[in-house]
């Protein structure tokens, strides 16, 4: 990396959003393109129709500002290049740095977040291997999820994972597995292999994800003084949070038990994220982690010198306003 790009100061918290492009589905059930993305002035303006007493049809418009708004012909590169490459040589300073994708099932959560790992591990061994060379530096890979308020492991065939605090603000995942990686096809497979084990649960693909949060973290950690019998000291870590469909936090109501007490859990976290969030940005020294299992995993991640990215993902689509506008009001208050 060029100098100046090291000492680039780097906003605390960053909103950015980006819509997807209408699908087949959409296009086939005649629904419209209701979003304009104005990257300049970085705004979006969301066209809602809405229905007079005597029912005809008005347009009310809801205009947001954000850190930056993607459109939806803004490549994978692009997205990581606005939101996570600025943070990566932090993390060799001792700074925590997560990115969340934020958004209703099929917003594209997912198709957002999967690259930028590896996107971004290229760029940690890079700099592990030219500006830190020779200075300890090792780079570790984990890989779980949160569902119904419990931890897996999707390195290790979804065992269940407990969590524990140490007295010195510092969460322990008791049996996470956390593998030493110094190459990006190594760091390829692994992220393939937690992937395919998030999605194959019991009831199809994005049925099941859309109600866990997963939690990819690349954790920096360096050998004192060459000393190889001393277990390495913990650096910095970039975590990639692909989170629940923010419509599953309305599932309360749901007839399936099972179902409401995992709406609720995820309505709960992504709150308590939302509050951890702002606190954060006016520099409370209380923040509520205790709201929910994921932010009490995230604790250490939101103390110290922290950066936070979020990801708002929205669907272009006519059908999906309402959710859209809760997404985009989610991330608004965030900010
Ligand atoms: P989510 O994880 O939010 O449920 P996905 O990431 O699975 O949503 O996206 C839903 C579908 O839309 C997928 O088929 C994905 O490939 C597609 N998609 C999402 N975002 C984009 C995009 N920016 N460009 C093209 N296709 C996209
Ligand atoms: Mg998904």
């Amino acid at each position: 990396f060029p100098e100046k790009e090291k000492a680039a100061p780097v906003a605390k918290i960053k909103v950015v959003v980006r819509k997807r492009p209408l699908n087949k589905k959409e296009v086939s059930k005649k629904e419209e393109d209701i979003i304009d993305i104005e990257q300049r002035s970085n705004s979006l303006t969301v066209h809602e129709t809405k229905l007079k007493v005597d029912l005809t049809e008005y347009v009310e418009k809801h205009e947001f500002v954000f850190d930056a708004v993607l459109d939806e012909d803004v490549s994978n590169d692009e997205v990581y290049r606005e939101t996570v490459e600025p943070v990566v040589p932090a993390i060799f300073n001792r700074t925590k740095a997560t990115c969340f994708a934020y958004g209703q099932t099929g917003s594209g959560k997912t198709y957002t977040m999967r690259p930028l790992p590896l996107k971004a591990s290229q760029d940690i061994l890079r700099l592990m291997h030219h500006t830190y060379r020779n200075q300890g530096f090792q780079l570790f890979v984990s890989f779980f999820e949160i569902y119904g308020g419990k931890l897996f492991d999707l390195l290790n065939d979804r065992s269940k994972l407990c969590m524990r605090e140490d007295g010195k603000q510092k969460v322990c995942i008791v049996g996470l597995q956390e593998y030493r990686v110094s190459d990006v096809e190594t760091i390829k497979e692994l992220i393939e292999k937690g992937s395919a084990t998030r999605s194959t649960g019991t009831t199809g693909a994005n049925e099941e994800s859309s109600r866990s949060h997963a939690i990819l973290q690349l954790a920096i950690k360096r050998r004192v003084d060459g000393n190889d019998s001393k277990p390495p000291r913990p650096v910095g870590k970039l975590s990639f949070i692909d989170l629940a469909g923010s419509e599953r936090g309305a599932d309360t109501t749901d007839n399936d038990k099972q179902t409401r007490i995992e709406g609720a859990e995820i309505n709960k976290s992504l709150l308590a994220l939302k509050e951890c969030i702002r606190a954060l940005d006016n520099d409370q020294t209380h923040i509520p982690f205790r709201g929910s299992k994921l932010t009490e995993v995230l604790r250490d991640s939101f103390i110290g010198d922290s950066r936070t990215v979020m990801i708002s993902c929205i669907s272009p689509s006519s059908g999906s306003c309402e959710h859209t506008l809760n997404t985009l009001r989610y991330a608004d208050r965030v900010k």
